[in-house]
């Protein structure tokens, strides 16, 4: 920190030291004022947000770890970062099962046509190059695992449905509105019951719900069909699939509906499925870095944080395109208005978070120079929503810190922010915690969820259209102002941790979390 020049003290004495501290105070006040207002005008004035969600979101698309897409995005933004000026690179962390969605059609043909809407699962075999048609089977309520056995030779040929039929595909919000109480209240107690008769059925068939799919693709099915309905209209959660050779698809809650009612009344639905999907044997995984160098402190860092992987339904626009267009755009404009910080600034836009944190893993594992010099990390991963909460993750001192570096910032934007002082140390959920685990201060920016876990999250709905842009701006320009308050603070950030107390189920002292090995190969095949 520098004393402004205009200022000369030609004395010494106590009331000097007072006026030079007050002067470099105010000074620093000024600089910073001048900084945040720089910040607000460049994010207000020329927010790149909607071209750099366009490019991401429609062009490059969802960014499933193992796919040409992930590995495109990747380069795009090394590609951004270099045209902002900001040096970036992509380091491999792992490799991961190479595969890329194609085309897919599923049709009823009989009793009547329609075109079926579904989604084939992340990772799922194609039917190489051809539409199997076939009949449907429901996987049977059985006494035991014996009677299943002896049941399974009638998936050969066939596909096999092995999801519950819902009894509703109206959210629980609409019934609320709309139903008498006692017709909601019958619906929710007819759910429960057909849920947990549903749980029972799979059960009995003496495998998990993992291992399930691979028995019957063993047994001759021809696919595995699904529906993981996310309580909303017209929203299914997409995950991976088990099998390996034949297709897993999930069928939206509408058409699945028919087709199990179909086959419940003996109608006997013939369905025709093509899946397309490419495999690609086994390729790199990398996680996206960029960086600013200190001035002061240049071996010491600030990093903003968010995971650039997704599932590959949608576009991966909420979780986590968002975020990362949140951190991409703080830094351009941390460049443009703080180009020499005092401590490094660091971006980490990690791989496959999705299966377990394991491009933020795998760094902490990789990059002790910077973990162990972490002043704070800064991560967004819950959605669209403007930032309203902050945790101090266990750290004794976080209060101090955080609330010197929320002094800073506007107050339209800090006032409705709630913060959680000392707070508890996160143990998962998103990539701060593979900081946190390993005792360094990494804090989540938590945003406002505008249905996030219903409508957006892992879902076929995860599109660009969701994206709320004024939250997104606030976030951004939230987030560059706590990294450049962060890296001109004098203070270290103290690694001290709050005593955590006891368990009052064990009586056990509660443990600080543990780190936990990154993946750096997958994903695994289910054992059980
Ligand atoms: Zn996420």
């Amino acid at each position: 920190m520098k004393i402004p020049k205009t200022f000369h003290f030609s004395y010494t004495g106590s009331i000097a030291k007072l006026l030079i501290i007050a002067c470099v105070f105010t000074a620093n006040l000024v600089s910073a004022q001048t900084v945040i207002e720089k910040i607000v005008q460049e994010e207000t004035k020329n927010s790149q947000l909607q071209v750099l969600a366009h490019e991401l979101l429609d062009g490059i698309g969802p960014r499933l770890v193992g796919t040409p897409q992930m590995k495109k995005a990747n380069e795009w933004a090394v590609e951004k970062y270099t045209n902002w000026g900001i040096a970036a690179r992509n380091e491999q962390w792992g490799e991961w099962k190479g595969w890329e969605r194609g085309i897919t059609h599923i049709d009823m043909l009989s009793p009547r046509v329609k075109s079926l809407e579904g989604t084939q699962l992340s990772w799922s075999p194609s039917t190489k190059g051809k539409a199997i048609k076939a009949e449907i089977i429901i996987i049977p309520d059985v006494a035991d695992s014996l009677a299943f056995v002896n049941w399974l030779p009638n998936v050969k040929g066939k596909f096999v449905m092995i999801s519950m039929n819902q009894p509703t595909g109206r959210p629980d919000d609409n019934w609320l509105q709309f139903a008498t109480k006692e017709s909601f209240d019958k619906l929710k107690k007819e759910r429960t019951e057909m849920t947990d008769a549903w749980r029972k059925r799979l059960s009995k068939t003496g495998h998990s719900s993992r291992m399930l799919p691979i028995i019957l693709e063993k047994a001759g099915a021809l696919g595995v069909l699904t529906n993981n309905w996310s309580n909303g209209f017209g929203v299914d959660k997409i995950f991976n699939a088990y099998t390996t050779k034949i297709p897993t698809v999930d069928i939206a809650l509408e058409d699945y509906g028919t087709l199990y009612r179909l086959v419940e009344s003996g109608d006997n639905p013939i369905i025709s499925i093509q899946t397309d999907s490419k495999d690609l044997g086994t390729v790199p995984s990398f996680n996206t870095i960029a960086e600013i160098k200190g001035t002061e402190k240049p071996d010491e860092y600030v990093m903003l944080s968010a995971h650039f992987d997704s599932w590959d339904a949608g576009q991966g626009a909420t979780d986590n395109g968002t975020g990362t267009l949140t951190m991409m755009e703080a830094m351009r404009i941390l460049k443009l208005v703080y180009p020499n910080p005092k401590r490094t600034i660091l971006v980490g836009h990690w791989g496959s978070e999705e299966q377990g944190l394991n491009g933020s893993r795998a760094f902490v594992e990789d990059h002790p120079e910077v973990v162990s010099k972490l002043q704070a990390l800064f991560n967004q991963d819950n959605g669209t929503g403007r930032i309203v909460n902050i945790s101090g993750q266990g750290f004794k001192y976080a209060g101090d810190f955080i609330t010197r570096w929320l002094a800073a910032v506007p107050s339209s934007m800090k006032d409705s922010i709630k913060t959680t002082f000392p707070g508890t140390p996160g143990g998962g959920g998103s990539d701060y915690a593979s900081f946190v685990a390993v005792g360094a201060p990494g804090f989540s920016l938590g945003a406002l969820n505008w249905s996030y876990f219903n409508y957006t999250w892992h879902t076929n709905r995860d599109t660009y259209d969701k994206i709320i842009f004024d939250d997104l701006k606030n976030n951004a320009m939230l987030t560059a102002m706590l990294v450049y308050m962060a890296c001109e603070d004098n203070a270290t950030f103290p690694r001290d941790k709050v005593d955590l107390g006891t368990n009052k189920v064990t009586g056990q002292p509660i443990q600080w979390p543990t780190q936990v090995k990154a993946m750096r190969k997958g994903p695994l095949a289910p054992t059980n």
